[in-house]
C-alpha cells in the first residue's frame, strides 16, 4: 500500500520485492502494526517524508531461515556522532526511520538492517507483538524519562496507554487516564486495565507524572497544573499542535517538562524483555492490508480501543 503524495490516499500497487544490501535481511511481513505517525505523515504533518512511501514501523517479519524479527521506527543510525556515541542514537542527525524515510511494513515483503530489529520473545503471538514495537517501546521510554512516580497520569487512552497503563501498574504505580470529557469508552476501557480513575479535565487528586500521548498543545498547560511540585510532564508524540502560553507558574516549583523522542535498541532490548514477564497483554484489531486506509482513518477519528494493525 503506497503512499504517492503527502495527503492522498493510499493505493494498492504491485511492487518488486526489495532486495536487501550488504547489513539487510529480507522479511515477509507477517502483521504491522498501524501508528498515529502513519496518520501524521500520511496527511503530511511532518516533514519531507521518503516519497512514493511504504508507511508502516511496527513489523513483525519473518527471515528467510525462519526468524522472527520486530522492525521498530528507529531503521538507521550513523554510530559516529555526538548522539551516537553517547547512548543517544534516538538523537542521531542522521537517523533514518523505518516507514518515514526507509520503506515499512504495509506491504507483503519489506528490508531491514539487522542491526536494528529486535527479536521476538516465543510468548507473544503475531498480533499482541505488533503495537509493542511503537505504541509499548515509545510508552515504556517516556515511563522510564516520567520518573519514579507513585501517581502517573496518562493524557490519552490509546495504543500506547494502554500499554503502558499495565506496565505501571505491575510497578505498583497509580493510574489516572484523562480523556475527552464525552469519551465513555476510552474511561471505560482505562479502568478496565486497572486505572483507578477516568474522566476528562482534572484527575481529583495532584498527579507526581503525566504523560501526554494525545497530539493536543492545550495539554501541556493542563497537565503541568495537574502535577505536584518536582514533577515531570512528558509530550510522548512526535507531532503537538501548537502548546498555548501559560504563566511560569505552572512550571515553577521545580515541575520538568520534556519530551521523549524515537528510541534507542537499548529501549528495544529492555522493554521486549520486560513484557512477557508482566505479561503485558495488547488489544489489537487487525485490518487486511488493502483496507490499510480505513485503519488510518479510525485512528484519525480517534474510534480505537488498543491497537489497530494490517495483515497481508
Ligand atoms: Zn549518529
Ligand atoms: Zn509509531
Amino acid at each position: 500500500m503506497l503512499l504517492d503524495a503527502a495527503g492522498a490516499p493510499l493505493h494498492a500497487v504491485e511492487l518488486e520485492r526489495p532486495r536487501p544490501a550488504p547489513g539487510q535481511v529480507l522479511l515477509r511481513v507477517r502483521i504491522c502494526g498501524v501508528c498515529r505517525t502513519d496518520v501524521h505523515v500520511a496527511d503530511s504533518e511532518l516533514p519531507r517524508p521518503k516519497l512514493p512511501l511504504v508507511l508502516g514501523h511496527q513489523i513483525v517479519g519473518e527471515t528467510e531461515d525462519g526468524r522472527r524479527l520486530g522492525v521498530p521506527w528507529l531503521g538507521w543510525t550513523c554510530g559516529e556522532c555526538r548522539y551516537c556515541t553517547s547512548g543517544r542514537e534516538n538523537l542521531c542527525d542522521r537517523a533514518r526511520f523505518t516507514g518515514y524515510d526507509l520503506d515499512g511494513g504495509y506491504a507483503e515483503w519489506a528490508v531491514a538492517d539487522e542491526r536494528y530489529c529486535l527479536p521476538l520473545p516465543d510468548d507473544l503471538d503475531d498480533l499482541e507483538a505488533a503495537p509493542l514495537l511503537c505504541a509499548g517501546l515509545i510508552g515504556y521510554r517516556s515511563l522510564r524519562a516520567a520518573g519514579d512516580p507513585g501517581r502517573l497520569g496518562l493524557y490519552g487512552f490509546g495504543a500506547a496507554a494502554h500499554i503502558v497503563a499495565q506496565v505501571a501498574l505491575a510497578e505498583g504505580r497509580r493510574v489516572f487516564a484523562v480523556t475527552r470529557a464525552h469519551d465513555a469508552d476510552a474511561q471505560a476501557f482505562a479502568r478496565s486495565l486497572g486505572a483507578e480513575w477516568a474522566g476528562g479535565g482534572r484527575p481529583p487528586e495532584e498527579l507526581d507524572a503525566a504523560i501526554i500521548f494525545a497530539p493536543a498543545g492545550e495539554l501541556v498547560p493542563a497537565a503541568l497544573a495537574a502535577v505536584a511540585k518536582g514533577g515531570t510532564v512528558v509530550c510522548a508524540g512526535i507531532h503537538m499542535s501548537d502548546i498555548p502560553s501559560f504563566p511560569y507558574e505552572l512550571l515553577w516549583g521545580e515541575r520538568v517538562l520534556r519530551s521523549v523522542a524515537n528510541l534507542t535498541r537499548r529501549d528495544g532490548e529492555e522493554f521486549l524483555a520486560l513484557a512477557p514477564r508482566i505479561p503485558v497483554r495488547t488489544q489489537v484489531e487487525p485490518f487486511p492490508l488493502d483496507r490499510a486506509n480505513e485503519a488510518l482513518a479510525k485512528l484519525r477519528a480517534g474510534d480505537v480501543r488498543g491497537a489497530l494493525a494490517v495483515v497481508p
